[in-house]
């Protein structure tokens, strides 16, 4: 990666001024009000940094995933959140590696532009979160478009997107030899979708997410928005997944830099029977165990990014980097908050609101249990236990 030291600064400085502009007050005010943070959104859309990963032939800096990545981070490092504007990062792999070189001058020139957002990813459905190849949705060719009935849930950032990438079913289940083939991805317009079919309703959750649910009601979607193949949508989504996997865990490694920071400091400062409270070992163990705890999760996201940029298989590494993270990241986070007493839990300090918004990942984009299910079969070679 030292032939892009000069760059990363550069990132991370450009992040750093932007999160100055957007510090702690405007966090607290989106969170207390769960409104989208579009000023945020927009700083950073117009520095380019979310055309990080567009090939430079369609407008973007054309950067890989294991320098983006840095971007995240640094979001988080600062104390700002990335979910508002993070899946045009991990989506991008989907639409670069699967779609046809039409569908990529459609939309990333544009992409790149900042004319059009592409925050949307929908997989979840209520009856399918972690078992994703049980989905329901249909999508059934008409002529020159396909169909689209079902329900989505927890599809985040639909309000704030022009397209979603969708997966849906495409052969029913009991026509394919295995469950899961049959799927396809698809590139939704999202404006067009609203006035054809596509309901979009928010749930307002603990945290300052923009979630929806989202039914399809006889939606069509041209046949020309088919990415790749029909019916090998899983895989692509699989493909998808690891790079939503590697940036999400960057953000933990910045959550969890932020947390310790913020400790640190308080535990300097902060003086109880007339000395600071960091000298007590009680309350520095757990801030030191919690920085190695993400250093050496840090080395796994790198190793992750790594093997992704060249093109070779990462799924555990992957997957280990967001589990790593996400308990880095909630360990850094808990030991924070009790360093702060009850200052911990007082809006102003933004602890417990960060607190509140790391849990998150030890159950989307994939839960701890998944990771450590796909880890004992796939790696270890135990029987598989679903
Ligand atoms: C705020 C938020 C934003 C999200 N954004 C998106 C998005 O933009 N797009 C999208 O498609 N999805 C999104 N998701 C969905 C997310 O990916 C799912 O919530 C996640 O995959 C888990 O699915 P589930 O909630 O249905 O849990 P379930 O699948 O119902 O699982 C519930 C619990 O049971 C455990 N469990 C299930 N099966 C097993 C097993 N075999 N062994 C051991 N434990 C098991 C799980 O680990 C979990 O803890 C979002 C979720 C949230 C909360």
């Amino acid at each position: 990666m030292s032939e892009y030291q000069e760059i990363i600064a550069q990132l991370r400085d450009t992040v750093a001024q932007i999160c100055d502009q957007y510090a702690g007050e405007y966090w607290r005010a989106k969170d207390r009000a769960r409104e989208y943070p579009g000023e945020f959104v927009q700083a950073l859309t117009d520095a380019g940094l979310l055309a990080c990963l567009i090939p430079e032939a369609y407008g973007g800096s054309g950067l890989p995933l294991s320098v983006a990545l840095e971007i995240t981070r640094a979001i988080h490092e600062n104390g700002a959140n990335a979910a508002a504007c993070h899946a045009q990062m991990y989506t991008m792999g989907t639409l670069l590696r699967h779609g046809s070189d039409e569908q990529k001058a459609r939309y990333l020139p544009g992409i790149a532009r900042g004319e059009l957002r592409l925050q949307a990813f929908g997989v979840t459905e209520p009856s399918a979160g972690t078992d994703t190849a049980g989905i329901t949705t249909t999508a059934t060719l008409d002529g020159d478009r396909y169909i689209v009935n079902g329900q989505k849930v927890w599809i985040s950032r639909a309000e704030h997107s022009d397209l979603m990438i969708l997966l849906a079913r495409t052969t029913p289940r009991n026509e394919v030899s295995k469950r899961t083939d049959g799927l396809s991805v698809f590139v939704v317009e999202l404006r067009e979708a609203l006035e054809n079919g596509l309901t979009i309703r928010p749930i307002r959750t603990m945290i300052n997410h923009a979630t929806t649910e989202l039914f399809f009601d006889n939606m069509p979607v041209p046949a020309e928005n088919l990415l790749g193949e029909e019916g090998k949508g899983f895989r692509y989504i699989l493909s998808g997944m690891n790079a939503e996997r590697i940036l999400i865990a960057s953000e933990c490694i910045g959550d969890a830099r932020w947390f310790i920071k913020t400790a640190t400091d308080y535990a300097c400062e902060r003086k109880v029977f007339g000395r600071p409270i960091g000298q007590n070992q009680g309350v520095q163990f757990p801030i030191a165990r919690a920085y190695a705890q993400t250093e050496a999760a840090d080395l796994m996201v790198s190793k992750a990014a790594e093997l992704y940029d060249a093109g070779e298989a990462c799924g555990a590494e992957a997957n280990m980097a967001k589990m790593l993270a996400a308990e880095a990241s909630w360990a850094a986070g808990d030991t924070c908050l009790q360093t702060h007493g009850g200052f911990g839990l007082a809006e102003e300090y933004d602890v417990e609101r960060k607190f509140r918004e790391t849990r998150l990942y030890q159950i989307a984009p994939i839960s701890t249990n998944l990771i450590l299910s796909y880890l004992g079969e796939h790696e270890l070679g135990m029987p598989r236990s679903y």
